[in-house]
């Protein structure tokens, strides 16, 4: 089957000749061809290989193109990057692998297409178009990894038992391909995931968080998330998620079992937000759970500050993880901690003064916060879930109002301190900090407007009240 589609851009016809000129076969393999053939939309990093140098090839490319171009040689690897029109190109010589134990980093040879294509993680991912002049655009796919296409299953090229061992990053990959793509891990793969499960700590975690990043990231992310339970990987990854699973029965009473509960949320939070984090906050709002979990006669299951305890379980989930303790993570705490506010006060009749604390704890993220809120339904009691999405509508109803009045967001006391001190001619002292906090709770109380005359005017109140006096003015 001819391909020429695939390779419309003019790039291909550029590698094409410094190819010739080099004498050397080079053929487009992995990521490009398998999207082009799912009509994914064209990628943007297409890794090029080559029988030869690879990074003579990348050289003989970057002189064709025209204005200058920069290449990265990877020399270590044998690999050499540019980019041309928002496009990464990544070339590398055709090479032969073979493992150690320990490690996996391989022990790399010179080979041939097909030794390349062997080393391949998946068949859809070995598949190749040739770029030499005599068979532009065909297909090279020793695998019938067209098959696993249409069939939408993930296999090894080579058997599978070897494939994740020598390199268990492929484990997080198959899945995350799964995820990704909605494709079925083929049985054997799947089997071979589970007993090789143990190799997973040889892979970084930062290359293990990249993988979840995109298992979040896709459509239905419950799917990659039970796929590391059923290989067994959940525990040695995310060991808080795994201890949310299951039901615990005391006196004929149940909980829900939050695992599974935490993947419908995420689901749902993935149909309403293409934000990273809060997907990570989704996925991470119980994990105080487990540890909080009491049960006793007169309550029966509690979870008691399980907010509290989840967002401090963040930071150290983030640390174990080596993702970066920056405003994100951050973010995903407060989230967290955050998480049973706005139902705590749906259950009630909604009052304009929790609305105000709520906006002003939450600040900018209010409105995450509710989308977190929102996607945590997961009754299926239809009259239930009617009723919960009524009231987080008025309780977003009801911020924007507050919104516009009280300007809450992102609270700027009206009265300052400076002003405090010279009306009662103090230095700073204690009794700012209370004056000033008891306008703040005025103000979210709704007792006075956030506006500068009447704070001042309670301020002078207030300070009379626990004995100052105002100078004159
Ligand atoms: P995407 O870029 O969408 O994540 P991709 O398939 O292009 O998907 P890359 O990580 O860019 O993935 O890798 C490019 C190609 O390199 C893959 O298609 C595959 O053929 C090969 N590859 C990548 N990682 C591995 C691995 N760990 N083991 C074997 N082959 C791999
Ligand atoms: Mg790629």
């Amino acid at each position: 089957m001819e391909h020429q589609t695939a390779l419309e851009h003019p790039i291909f016809k550029t590698i094409q000749q410094s190819a010739k000129k080099l004498d050397v076969q080079a053929f487009v393999i992995g990521g490009y061809v398998r999207d082009f053939l799912l009509q994914r939309g064209n990628a943007k990093d297409i890794d090029i290989v080559c029988v030869g140098s690879g990074i003579a090839l990348a050289k003989e490319v970057a002189a064709r193109l025209p204005g200058k171009q920069e290449v990265k040689f990877f020399k270590n690897f044998g690999t050499a990057m540019l980019h041309h029109q928002g496009i990464e190109l990544e070339f590398v010589g055709a090479r032969k692998e073979s493992y150690d134990r320990n490690s996996r980093k391989p022990i790399v040879e010179d080979g041939s297409l097909e030794d390349d294509q062997n080393r391949r993680d998946f068949t859809i991912n070995a598949m190749a178009f040739s770029l030499n002049p005599d068979s532009f655009g065909k297909l090279i796919d020793p695998f019938n990894g067209m098959h696993d296409l249409e069939q939408k299953t993930i296999r090894t090229p080579l058997a599978p038992g070897i494939t994740y061992s020598d390199d268990p990053l492929r484990m997080m990959r198959a899945i995350r391909f799964a995820t990704q793509l909605d494709f079925t891990i083929e049985k054997d793969s799947l089997q071979a995931i589970t007993d090789h499960n143990h190799r997973i700590k040889i892979i970084s975690k930062e290359r293990i968080v990249d993988e979840v990043h995109k298992i979040l990231a896709s459509k239905k992310p419950s799917k990659g998330f039970a796929l590391l339970y059923k290989t067994g990987l959940l525990p040695m990854i995310f060991p808080e998620l795994d201890a949310l699973r299951g039901i615990d029965e005391i006196d004929g009473q149940t909980h829900k079992d939050n695992f599974w509960h935490t993947l419908e949320v995420v689901d749902n939070i993935a149909q309403t937000t293409d934000n990273l984090w809060l997907r990570w906050a989704a996925l991470l709002h119980d994990i105080g759970k487990a540890p909080t979990k009491r049960f006793d006669k007169k309550n029966g299951w509690t979870f008691h500050a399980h907010e509290f305890v989840g967002s401090k379980m963040v930071y150290k989930l983030f640390k174990r993880l080596k993702m970066p303790l920056n405003d994100k993570m951050k973010f995903v705490q407060k989230m967290v901690l955050m998480s049973s506010r706005p139902v705590i006060l749906s259950e009630d009749h909604v009052t304009d003064s929790a609305v105000r604390r709520l906006v002003f704890d939450a600040g900018d993220f209010v409105e995450d916060l509710m989308t977190l809120c929102e996607a945590d339904i997961t009754t299926k009691n239809p009259k239930k879930q009617r009723r919960y999405l009524k009231n987080f509508k008025e309780v977003r109803r009801k911020i924007v109002e507050v919104e516009e009045r009280d300007r809450i967001r992102n609270f700027q006391p009206p009265v300052s301190g400076e002003e405090i001190m010279k009306t009662f001619d103090l230095k700073p002292s204690r009794e700012i900090g209370i004056i000033k906090e008891a306008i703040k709770e005025a103000i979210l109380a709704g007792e006075i407007p956030n506006e500068y005359a009447a704070a001042k005017d309670f301020m002078l109140r207030q300070g009379i009240k626990i004995g100052l006096t105002p100078v004159s003015q």
